[in-house]
């Protein structure tokens, strides 16, 4: 069949097709045009997602006709003619560029001006890039939304983890029709009220891992004091005591003395603000007193400071797993057969040193078996899954018995050794010994919180009941 003949079949099948709107009805109306200007890469993810997602847009640039490959279906206009075009213009330039918006003011006036920017450093102005911009172009509903997305995100699509796009403005109106435009690209919009809300909006993308840092720096200080420690006492000891290099040690043997403190020492830090919290409210006799700000600051960084013990702990597993491969050890076990060997020995089977090596081993496992669902609790598409009392119950009776398990496998690791002379070398103590001092307090004073007569106050005072000070009831019933 010739190509004209094929022209005439579809100009045939035109005339017979159907429309597809019911009879009578007007044809769908044109889709929203919104206009972006700055062709860059923020710019040019968001027109591509507004494409796709029914807008029309077009681009506002200095250089329509040379601005680069822009989405396809987009139009790129001089930035007056793009401004008077749509009601909604975002604002896809840096900051440092704003000025010539000020010319833009009569074009822009009373349309919705969404303004996306982030800086590179907090407090690097007075006053927020969105208030700055409200300012240039008093006539305009400025509204700051969508900073705390990025080029990939935006144009990847919304995802479990950035769904949100956080919104603030002082004209319902701009803040209204900025949310209609964000939830057609299927993100879930945040209200965080006025424009004064735009500096914490632009400081978000800012932050660096801002709940970790206090556990990291724990974690850091902890290792490194530990570490040289244990350097100190089983390296340069050896060595000026007995004139033995005992450095090869470093790697394997003190890592995995290192590991397993850290690990158990900030396991308990992550319960002992809780005794405090509870300590505090026995002691003041009502829980409507705030707590002090480091109190605060150590309770939200609970899960951290867990998730990161948890993470010294499989270092501690693996580090105990490759024992038997260890050179070091190989030879040990062989040197000490062959000399049993050769001089016709046999070592007896003890049946308590069985049992608290088995011992040992299986509270350890329980501990970390434990501590593995606590971490695999705290994550949130698990936690949301629980109820309160479900949550409560593992990450507090199920964490107090992994601490109560990791601290138990430590003394059996250090069984009666504490009572020898030779482990005390220079008079300082073995390592573990310090590390079993934190959450030795801890479970004494969780031990004392539940006697009998200290949790039912400490019930009550949760339930809302307050202590009289005596003083205070003396002086209301002299003015009654
Ligand atoms: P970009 O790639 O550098 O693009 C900026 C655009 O601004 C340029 O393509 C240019 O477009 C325009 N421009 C540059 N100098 C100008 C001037 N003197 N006067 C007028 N217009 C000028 O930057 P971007 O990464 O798209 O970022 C744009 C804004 O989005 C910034 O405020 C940034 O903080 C914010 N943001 C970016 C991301 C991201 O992931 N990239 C994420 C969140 C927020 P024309 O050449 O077409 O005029």
């Amino acid at each position: 069949m010739s190509a004209d003949g094929q022209g005439n079949a579809s100009k045939e099948v035109k005339t017979e097709s159907v429309s597809l709107h019911p009879l009578g009805t007007a044809a769908a109306p044109e889709p929203e045009l919104l206009c972006i200007l700055g062709t860059g890469d923020l710019g040019r993810s968001l027109g591509l997602r507004l494409l796709q997602s029914g807008y029309r847009v077009v681009y506002g640039s200095r250089r329509p006709h040379s601005c680069g490959p822009l989405p396809q279906g987009a139009q790129a206009k001089g930035h007056e003619e793009a401004a008077q075009s749509a009601a909604v213009v975002f604002i896809c330039i840096h900051r440092e560029h704003y000025d010539f918006l000020e010319k833009l003011a009569p074009q822009l006036r009373n349309k919705v001006l969404v303004d996306v920017s982030n800086n590179l450093k907090k407090n690097l102005y007075p006053e927020a890039n969105a208030e700055y911009l409200q300012r240039l172009v008093p006539g305009a509903h400025v509204v700051k939304a969508f900073n705390t997305l990025s080029a990939w995100a935006l144009q990847n699509g919304p995802s479990d983890a950035n769904r949100q796009v956080y919104l603030c403005g002082n004209s319902d109106e701009g803040k209204q029709a900025v949310a209609e435009v964000a939830t057609k690209l299927g993100f879930t919009v945040l209200d965080r009220g006025s424009l004064s809300a735009a500096r914490e909006l632009e400081d978000f993308p800012l932050q660096l891992f801002p709940e970790w840092r206090l556990p990291l720096r724990v974690a850091v200080g902890l290792t490194a004091s530990f570490f040289f420690y244990v350097l100190i006492r089983e390296v340069v000891y050896t060595y000026i005591d007995q004139g033995k290099d005992m450095s090869f040690r470093i790697m394997v043997s003190l890592a995995n003395r290192v590991f397993p403190i850290v690990s158990l020492i900030m396991l308990s830090l992550c319960y002992v603000p809780g005794v405090i919290a509870a300590l505090l409210q026995l002691y003041r006799g009502t829980k409507y007193r705030r707590f002090p700000d480091w109190l605060d600051r150590w309770m939200l960084c609970r899960k951290q400071l867990g998730l990161v013990a948890l993470g010294f702990a499989f270092l501690h597993v693996i580090y105990t797993l490759i024992i038997p491969i260890r050179y070091y050890v190989r030879f040990r076990l062989s040197a000490s057969t062959i000399s049993q060997i050769k001089e016709n020995r046999t070592s007896v089977f003890d049946t308590t040193m069985a049992w608290r090596a088995d011992s040992y081993y299986s509270m350890g496992v329980l501990g970390f078996g434990l501590f593995l669902l606590l971490g695999i609790t705290s994550l949130p598409s698990v936690s949301n899954a629980l109820s309160w009392r479900e949550f409560s119950f593992v990450q507090s009776k199920l964490g107090y018995l992994t601490v109560f398990f990791c601290t138990f496998h430590t003394y059996l690791y250090g069984w009666d050794k504490f009572l020898q002379s030779y482990a005390y070398k220079w008079h300082t103590p073995p390592a573990y010994l310090l590390s079993l001092v934190v959450p030795s307090v801890l479970i004494v004073l969780k031990l004392l919180l539940l006697l009998p007569c200290v949790d039912r106050s400490l019930t009550r005072i949760r339930q809302g009941w307050e202590r009289r000070d005596p003083e205070d009831a003396s002086a209301r019933a002299l003015l009654t």
